[in-house]
């Protein structure tokens, strides 16, 4: 089992909190067309990596993979067709923006035929929280994408939300959320806001435009939307996602369980051979490195200490969490320590035990990146 994740870096125009790389284009440009060139290189490039490999699922992130025109997403995927194994059984996704969400695109993402998951940025459900947020699209787009869905029978399609940002009331919450279920909406990624350097947000929150609210806040909104989910009958599978019955995201959950993936495309990450690997962050040396082909331009073997603390990390951020005998048997050099620290004084209440699981509580998951940081060797 694996997975493919490919990078189409272009966006219409950056959102102030997104951190994610991309750059602004011109539609189906030059540089789009050089872009397409260069990835389809790469995809034939490192195929012989997995040979035996079968491939589960398929991921078309960015940026905006809707930005571009869905004949250069069918030549990616006849390329990935000609070089490697592909399971009859594929998870295909592609993220699509809700103002790229047209009568036309959808009949050509359905008479593709390969494409069978779809996952769009909501990000709000009121056009103040929109256009807060710098999103390029409004909340008639939202609505329009989900008559599409049932249009041209997508029943397999994510959600994203940002909560905690401060001009964001409990009301609107509940409200969005209510849409989400009369919806039937099968899978929910909820996150709440970060303000990371380099951002649009963080230049406004540097000159005072905008303010971070205090941990209680978003500590309540974080439990509101959390309640409100499990209410609607939503299964909470990670830290920040949640689905319908069946409806997870079999490509996400693949990272969680250490199956290899290659990444394509400026920025992309690999993990194969238990090693990761980056391709450049910029698309010009991204350019440069293909053409020269070079595999990647960082590469890190991971030692037994990392693959310990890769595997707290993610499976504490798992709805199951980690369970306690599979680590004393994959790292019982390490178990002592596991379990000294799931038992110190100021951790333990975070904790909940059943069986032989033990997983994040709610006001854990909170502080989940100080928890996990705590286990590292
Ligand atoms: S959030 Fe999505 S659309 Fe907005 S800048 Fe980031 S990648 Fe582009």
């Amino acid at each position: 089992m694996s997975g493919l994740y490919i990078h189409i870096p272009f966006c219409v125009r950056k959102c102030g909190y997104c951190d994610f790389y991309s750059v602004r284009a011109s539609k189906d440009s030059e540089l789009v067309q050089h872009f397409i060139d260069n990835l389809l290189t790469e995809i034939s490039f490192k195929s012989y990596l997995f040979k035996n490999e079968i491939v589960d699922t398929v991921y078309f992130g960015g940026g905006t993979p809707s930005f571009i025109s869905f004949s250069y997403i069918e030549r990616i995927f006849s390329c990935l067709t000609k070089y490697y194994n592909l399971n009859p059984d594929l998870e295909c996704t592609i993220e699509i923006n809700p103002e790229h969400a047209t009568d036309e695109y959808f009949r050509q993402m359905r008479s593709s035929g390969f494409i069978n998951r779809l996952s769009t940025g909501f990000q709000a459900m009121d056009d103040q929280g929109l256009k807060y947020l710098g999103r390029n699209h409004s909340v008639s787009d939202n609505y329009r994408y989900l008559d599409l869905c049932s249009k041209y029978d997508f029943s397999n399609f994510s959600v994203d939300y940002i909560f905690g940002y401060e001009t964001l009331e409990n009301k609107e919450i509940e409200r969005s959320f209510k849409i989400f279920s009369d919806y039937n909406i099968p899978h929910i990624s909820a996150y709440s806001l970060g303000i990371e350097d380099n951002t649009p947000f963080a230049k406004k929150l540097a000159s005072g435009i905008i303010h971070r609210p205090d941990d209680d806040f978003f500590l309540q909104q974080f439990k509101l939307v959390h309640n409100l989910l499990e209410s609607f009958g939503y299964q909470h599978y990670e830290i920040s996602n949640y689905s319908l019955p069946g409806m997870y995201s079999r490509h996400n959950s693949n990272y969680w369980d250490f199956v290899p993936y290659l990444g394509f495309g400026p920025s992309a990450h690999s993990f194969y051979n238990n090693s990761r690997s980056w391709n450049a962050r910029k698309l010009v040396d991204y350019s440069k490195q293909i053409s020269e082909k070079q595999l990647y331009t960082e590469n890190e073997i991971l030692n037994q200490d990392d693959n310990f603390n890769e595997y707290v990390m993610l499976k504490f951020r798992t709805f199951k969490g980690v369970d306690i005998s599979c680590l004393k048997s994959r790292f019982p050099k390490y178990f002592d320590h596991f379990m000294k620290i799931l038992h110190r004084k100021d951790l333990v209440d975070y904790f909940d035990f059943t069986d032989d699981y033990v997983k994040l509580t709610l006001d854990g998951i909170f502080i989940s990146d100080y928890i996990i940081s705590e286990f590292f060797v």
